[in-house]
C-alpha cells in the first residue's frame, strides 16, 4: 500500500510525462525563460531579443488566420509552466487564448500577471470604432489589431518585450539590450536601406516617419543630393507605386499600406471577418471595372472563392502574400517575411501598370 506521499510524487512524475509527450513540435531549444507566444511574427520578435536565453514556444502557425485558431490543449501544458505569454492583443486573438490561459491555472500570463505581455501596448491604433460593434460580427472591435504590417512598430513591441525579459531574467538584462538595439539597427536598414541609415541616422529616419513627414525630410539635401536619392530597403522597393490602388480581402493591411503609400480603396470582406454577399461581389465587380485597382491582396487561409470570381470577370491579379512569418516557406522570420511581400507586391504592381505616380 503506498503512502499518500508516494502517491502523490508517481502522481507527479505522471503528469511530468504527459507534458513531456504533449510537448508541440514547435517548441525549440530550452533556454532559461519559458516563453509562449500567440503569433508568429510576435515569437519571431522575441526570438531576435531573447535569442538562445529563452525556451519558445508559439501556439498559432503562419499559414493560419489569427483571428481564428484551434487552442490545442497541449498548449495549456507549455503555458502551466511558462514564465511569459506575449500576445498581440486588441482581441485579435479572444476566441482563443482566454481557454488556453485559463486552463493553465498559471498566475504569472493570465491576463493582469507579470508574465502576460500585451504586444499592442504603445502602438498608435487605426481604425478605432465610436462604438462597440462586435455584435455585428466585426473582429476588430478596439480597432485594427495588425499592426505588426507596419515595421516600425516592431520597434515598439521589441521595447515592450525586451522589458518584460529584463524583468522575468534580471541576468540577461544587458544581452536583451544588446540584442534589442541590434534588431532596430537592423530593421531601419532593412527599411531605410544601410545608405540612408548612415547618413541620416535610424533614430531621426524612425520619427520622421512616424510623424508622417519622412517625404518632406527625404527633399533635404546632406552632402550633395536630395536624400530620397539614397532611399532604398524595403521603402525604396515599393516607393515607385507609392499612391496605386489595391483591393484586400480583410482589413488586415492598413498599417501595412499607410507606411508603403499603398491605397486600400475596398475590401471583400463587408465587415471584418464576413464573407461577402453575392451582391457585394457584384458592387466590387463594378468597382474594379470603372477604378484604377489592378491587384487584389489576400491570403492563404482566407476562401479563395471570391477572389477568383472577381479576377475571372475583371482581369484584376490576385496576390497571395503572408501577414505572418511562415505564411510562405520564404517568410522564415520577420525581416525575411517583409522582404517577401515587399518584393511580391512591387513585382505584381510592376506587372500592372506604369508605375507612375
Ligand atoms: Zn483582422
Amino acid at each position: 500500500m503506498p503512502t499518500r506521499a508516494v502517491r502523490r510524487l508517481t502522481g507527479s512524475i505522471a503528469l511530468l510525462l504527459l507534458a513531456a509527450i504533449a510537448a508541440p513540435a514547435g517548441a525549440f531549444a530550452s533556454g532559461t525563460v519559458k516563453v509562449v507566444a500567440s503569433l508568429p511574427n510576435l515569437g519571431s520578435i522575441a526570438r531576435e531579443i531573447g535569442g538562445d536565453r529563452l525556451d519558445l514556444t508559439v501556439i498559432a502557425s503562419g499559414v493560419q488566420d489569427a483571428h481564428f485558431v484551434d487552442p490545442k490543449p497541449s498548449y495549456i501544458v507549455k503555458l502551466r509552466a511558462a514564465d511569459l505569454m506575449i500576445v498581440n492583443g486588441l482581441d485579435l486573438e479572444i476566441g482563443w487564448v482566454p481557454p488556453l490561459t485559463q486552463g493553465a491555472r498559471n498566475a504569472r500570463v493570465i491576463p493582469g500577471g507579470p508574465g502576460y505581455i500585451d504586444a499592442s501596448a504603445g502602438i498608435a491604433v487605426v481604425e478605432i470604432p465610436s462604438g462597440l460593434s462586435r455584435a455585428e460580427g466585426d473582429v476588430h472591435p478596439y480597432g485594427n489589431p495588425h499592426y505588426l504590417g507596419d515595421p516600425l512598430n516592431a520597434v515598439i513591441v521589441a521595447s515592450t518585450i525586451a522589458d518584460a525579459l529584463k524583468k522575468a531574467d534580471p541576468a540577461g538584462a544587458a544581452t536583451y539590450e544588446e540584442r534589442r538595439k541590434a534588431f532596430v539597427t537592423r530593421l531601419d536598414q532593412a527599411l531605410f536601406g544601410a545608405p540612408l541609415v548612415e547618413l541620416a541616422g535610424g533614430a531621426k529616419l524612425e520619427r520622421e516617419a512616424a510623424a508622417g513627414t519622412l517625404d518632406h525630410f527625404l527633399e533635404t539635401s546632406l552632402g550633395g543630393a536630395p536624400l530620397k536619392t539614397r532611399l532604398g530597403g524595403w521603402l525604396g522597393k515599393l516607393a515607385p507605386y507609392r499612391g496605386r490602388p489595391v483591393l484586400c480581402y480583410h482589413k488586415d493591411a492598413s498599417y501595412f499600406a499607410n507606411r508603403f503609400g499603398i491605397v486600400v480603396i475596398d475590401y471583400v470582406e463587408p465587415k471584418p471577418g464576413i464573407q461577402p454577399s453575392a451582391r457585394h461581389l457584384e458592387e466590387l465587380t463594378a468597382l474594379l471595372h470603372h477604378g484604377d485597382a489592378k491587384v487584389i491582396l489576400t491570403r492563404p487561409y482566407v476562401e479563395h472563392r471570391s477572389t477568383d470570381l472577381l479576377a475571372q470577370k475583371t482581369g484584376v491579379t490576385v496576390v497571395t502574400l503572408p501577414l505572418e512569418v511562415g505564411g510562405d516557406p520564404k517568410a522564415t522570420d520577420y525581416f525575411a517575411l517583409f522582404d517577401f511581400v515587399t518584393g511580391s507586391l512591387a513585382d505584381a504592381l510592376a506587372r500592372t501598370g506604369t508605375g507612375a505616380r
